[in-house]
């Protein structure tokens, strides 16, 4: 138990705490509160907070990790010069997180190459820097997942699990178009979280044309009803960033009719 040393019986308390950064950093916080005159109280706090920042940033990194996004991309890393239309505020506010507390969506459409994975996966690392739980996944691949449940009997579990991630990402409605049996899961995923958990969906197609996407334009409009009703619907515009420095200027999928542009 380490003898008469107070400083051993930390790191042995702090052993037993699984706390290893009380146990780095007590003996060393100790010596600077000496020379700085700390209280008692103010040492504590030092100490305690060392372990509690390194917690919550590995607890962040784990988030991230297990969210599945296709790659990392950082709402610092994104150039609004290039989307004027995109209030750089309302995106930092998103960052903050608030959006999740109060269950709202975000819905971000556009052409392809205008950042809306891109801006989906920021505000993924930034829910997941808050507390929140993430996943991403594409709409086809959301679909599979909510199918393979159905398909055993599991389902609602499946839907009440996934409750509990303050955030899942759909990136890509609309790429692929929904069977009917499709349509009516994913519905219910969206229903299932309607003012509960927050969701962000990304698509290349304007609400108006969802309802080929769903096969069903009154299974279209009940979704989008419960999405928009407490939403920030941000539309992003232009010419595609991967084509920017290509002299290509336009996509034929990018035409004004086809879009949500
Ligand atoms: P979308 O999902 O709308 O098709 P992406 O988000 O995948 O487009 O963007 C395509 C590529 O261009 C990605 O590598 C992304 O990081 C980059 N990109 C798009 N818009 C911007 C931007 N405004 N600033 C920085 N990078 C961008
Ligand atoms: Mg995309």
């Amino acid at each position: 138990m380490g003898g008469d040393d107070p400083i051993k019986q930390v790191e042995h308390y702090a052993h037993a705490l699984k706390a290893p950064r009380i146990r780095a950093s007590a003996a060393r916080l100790a010596d600077q509160a000496r020379e700085s005159g700390w209280s008692h109280e103010e040492y504590l706090a030092a100490v305690l907070s060392r372990e509690v920042s390194a917690r919550e940033s590995s607890g962040a990194q784990t988030r991230i990790r297990s969210a599945g996004f296709p790659t990392r991309k950082s709402l610092e890393e994104f150039n609004f010069d290039h989307q004027p239309a995109l209030g750089r505020e309302t995106i930092a506010h998103l960052g903050t997180g608030a959006f999740l507390t109060q269950a709202r969506n975000v819905v971000l459409l556009g052409p392809p190459g205008t950042g809306k994975t891109h801006l989906a996966i920021g505000l993924g690392i930034k829910a997941a820097q808050h507390g929140h739980r993430v996943a991403f996944a594409t709409a086809v691949d959301w679909v599979t997942r909510l199918s393979t449940a159905h398909t055993a009997g599991r389902l609602q579990a499946e839907l009440t699990r996934l409750r509990r991630y303050g955030l899942i990402i759909v990136d890509e409605v609309g790429y692929i178009p929904f069977e009917q049996d499709a349509a009516n899961l994913f519905f219910q995923q969206v229903s299932s979280r309607y003012e509960h958990a927050s969701l962000i969906l990304t698509s290349n197609l304007p609400f108006a044309r969802w309802g080929d996407v769903f096969g069903d334009q009154v299974v279209a409009a009940a979704m989008i009803d419960r999405i928009v009703h407490h939403a920030e619907v941000l539309t992003l515009k232009g010419a595609s960033y991967r084509l920017k420095d290509t002299g290509v200027d336009t996509l034929p999928s990018a035409r004004a009719e086809n879009t949500a542009q």
